[in-house]
């Protein structure tokens, strides 16, 4: 049976130490069968045996394999589209409720280290950096429209404030966010993947589910085995592949790329983030960054539609961070790498149910550290019979992508090559 490892990453090097899975090789019955253990699943997962359920979760490779183990680790508050252009496409009451929802995860994932006492570097505070005048008036209006629906740590920052928290001359001004943050991603998810197993959940690793049966008594087939459920919840996201090709049809995996500096020396790295928060900047295609628990700088940034893996990452994202941070021009990258969230047209998460049993969320288009701790809490809603914040997800539109799979790539690097012009040019 194929062993899959973790890519080489800054993340894969530095992971707790944890015990090994076993793969599927029987038939098992449970009442919840969850396809991927990446946050999305391990959240559900939590969830569901917080409240009673039998859980067993599939894992096609390793526990937090996908972008959960490999992202920029940046807490991000609310959605890839703000709640403004929800509430110009939904009714008062649905956007009202999305609203309310956008700001849970970030609790969602605090309460969760402090519960299971997870080791993942936890650090308060992240900053939205604007590169024009155009992208602070845009800050201006999201601190408005957030504080509306509740959340106050906010703080607009001039050009001499940011200065003060980010060593870089790009930036106009920016906004913080004290309930933002960053964590070590991959440590995270083994966290939360053995407060699952300290509730009785079991995790196969290196056991893709290759076939889903679907009626009223679905069961989940891997090379070896099979799981018997009364539901199905599906989280695979960008490494699903076709095995739900009306899911495959709706949205398409993007890569983006990561890079990890050797260990800065104290000095250097306060001197670059003296707060230590974490940093994207508002661009359409942007770049985050951030220190690590040992001080190296990651930096993250560009996407290749249609994730196909780069030659030479560091080729792609070096010069990125050196403008940003020319001290940095003699600094050596340790790790390179790369990982795929799931792009959707509308750039909003797709959440819903195939038939009355198989349950599904994907798609959260890049900013989904969040979203994905959310959504676990509302699919376990919706399977314990309060489905009212579930529909107002799964009544969002979805769309698939013009021109199928064989156009979706030229299409929406088009899309995003003009709005990248449009970030360049400055309007
Ligand atoms: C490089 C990178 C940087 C990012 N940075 C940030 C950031 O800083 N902040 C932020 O908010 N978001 C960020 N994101 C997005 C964020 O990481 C993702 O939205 C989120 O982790 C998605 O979680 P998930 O559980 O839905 O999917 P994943 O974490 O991808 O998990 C899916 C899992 O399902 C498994 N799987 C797939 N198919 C099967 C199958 N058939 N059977 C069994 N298992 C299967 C996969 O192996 C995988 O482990 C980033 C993404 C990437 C790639």
């Amino acid at each position: 049976m194929a062993n899959t490892p973790y890519p080489e990453s800054y993340y894969a090097a530095s992971a707790n130490a944890v015990p090994p899975r076993p793969a599927l090789q029987d038939d098992v019955e449970t009442d919840v069968c969850v396809i991927g253990a990446g946050y999305t699943g391990l959240s559900s997962a939590l969830f569901l045996l917080e409240n009673g359920f039998r859980v067993t979760v599939l894992e096609a490779a390793k526990v937090g394999f996908g972008a959960s183990g490999r992202n920029g680790g940046q807490i991000v508050n609310s959605y890839s589209r703000d709640i403004d252009v929800i509430e110009r496409s939904v009714g008062p009451k649905q956007a009202q409720l999305l609203g309310q929802m956008a700001f849970e995860g970030g609790r969602i994932i605090r309460e969760r280290v402090a519960k299971y006492d997870i080791q993942c570097d936890l650090k308060d505070g992240g900053v939205f950096a604007a590169l024009s005048a155009k992208q602070m008036g845009h800050l201006e209006s999201q601190k408005r429209l957030w504080e509306r629906f509740g959340h106050t740590q906010l703080e607009l920052l001039d050009q001499r404030r940011i200065r003060e928290v980010v060593a870089c001359d790009q930036y106009v001004g920016g906004m913080l966010d004290m309930s933002g943050g960053h964590i070590h991603p991959l440590n995270l998810a083994l966290g939360e993947a053995a407060a699952v197993e300290s509730l009785g959940g079991t995790i196969y690793e290196q056991s893709p589910a290759v076939r889903i049966e679907r009626g009223a008594n679905p069961v989940v087939h891997t090379p070896k085995g099979k799981v018997r459920a009364k539901f199905i919840i599906v989280a695979g996201n960008a490494y699903l592949g076709n095995l739900v090709p009306e899911l495959a049809a709706k949205s398409m995996p993007c890569g983006t790329q990561v890079i990890t500096t050797e260990p800065l020396d104290d000095e250097l790295a306060k001197s670059l983030l003296p707060q230590d928060y974490c940093v994207e900047d508002c661009n359409y295609l942007l770049d985050y960054y951030r220190l690590t628990g040992d001080k190296r700088l990651i930096f993250g940034g560009g996407v290749v539609y249609g994730a196909r893996d780069p030659a030479n990452i560091e080729a792609i994202i070096r010069p990125k961070m050196l403008k940003a941070f020319p001290q940095l021009k003699d600094v050596k990258i340790d790790y390179a790498w790369t990982g795929n969230f799931l792009l959707t047209l509308s750039r909003l998460p797709q959440v819903g149910r195939l038939g009355d049993n198989i349950y599904y969320s994907q798609g959260c288009s890049g900013h989904g550290v969040t979203y994905t701790h959310l959504a676990g809490k509302v699919l376990a809603e919706a399977l314990r019979g309060q489905a009212e914040r579930f529909d107002a997800f799964a009544d969002l539109p979805h769309y698939p992508f013009p021109g199928g799979q064989l156009l979706r790539t030229p299409f929406a690097a088009l899309g995003a090559w003009y709005y990248g012009l449009r970030d360049k040019l400055g309007f």
